[in-house]
């Protein structure tokens, strides 16, 4: 049975299957990556069950409809990981300092100042990623490639956040794996230890490249 609560719990065991084949053909530990499964426009009943199945951390893209679903979750389920993979406006980062364990979508120094100011008033410390721009949208978020060295030393030295890594969303139209390399090569030479890359089409791709943190989302909850 593919219907109803079963769907999403099946296309958990499937993902979970892929990363670790995904993390022997690497060579890699299985506990290297973390699965970031992205429950947007999901309501709680299709998220409840894939809780049950011991899916621990969680991404959404937008601050008001993760506040509509989530505290109740957090509230009863303790050692949920809630991520904000999506762009974050200066004015939302009290909420998203507020709810998040981490914040992929670092990419201004107006967003940078902002949560530097909420990070000291809540004295939280949600885990921090730069996003790159791998492919030069105009229209998508990130840091370009050459503006990411100036863009993450300025976030250290300027508004004294601590940066985790990098996260990238490679152009629809092209092949992943480039994006991929040149996101881990940017961290590579800044220091950085945790990519974000890798959704439902391409994660194991993506952790053949180094990716620490996948976000899937339709592979578990089905198609939006
Ligand atoms: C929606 C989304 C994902 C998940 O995409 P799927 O293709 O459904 O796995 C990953 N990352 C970001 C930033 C997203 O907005």
């Amino acid at each position: 049975m593919t219907t109803g609560e079963t769907a999403p719990v099946n296309g958990l065991a499937s993902v979970e299957a892929e990363i670790v084949r995904a993390c022997r053909d690497a060579r890699r530990e299985r506990s290297s990556v973390t699965l970031v499964a992205v429950s947007k426009t999901f309501d709680t009943d299709a998220i409840t069950p894939v809780i049950a199945a011991g899916q621990q951390v969680f991404g959404e893209n937008r601050v008001q409809e993760a506040q509509r679903k989530w505290p109740e979750l957090i509230a009863a389920h303790p050692g949920l990981a809630l991520h904000l993979i999506g762009p974050l406006q200066s004015n939302k980062a009290k909420e998203a300092v507020a709810l998040f364990d981490a914040i992929h979508s670092v990419d201004r120094p107006s967003l940078c100042e902002a949560l530097a100011r909420e990070i000291d008033r809540q004295n939280r410390r949600p885990s921090l990623f730069v996003q790159i721009n791998t492919g030069e949208e105009p229209q998508k978020a990130g840091v370009t490639p050459s503006d990411a060295d100036d863009f993450i030393a300025r976030c250290r030295d300027t508004h004294g956040l601590t940066i985790s890594g990098l996260m990238c969303i490679p152009p629809m139209d092209d092949a992943p794996a480039p994006h991929f390399a040149l996101t881990a090569k940017i961290a590579r030479r800044n220091g950085l230890k945790q990519l974000s890359m890798g959704m439902s089409a391409d994660f194991a791709i993506a952790i053949a490249l180094g990716a620490t943190h996948v976000r899937v989302g339709s592979a578990i909850f089905g198609t939006r």
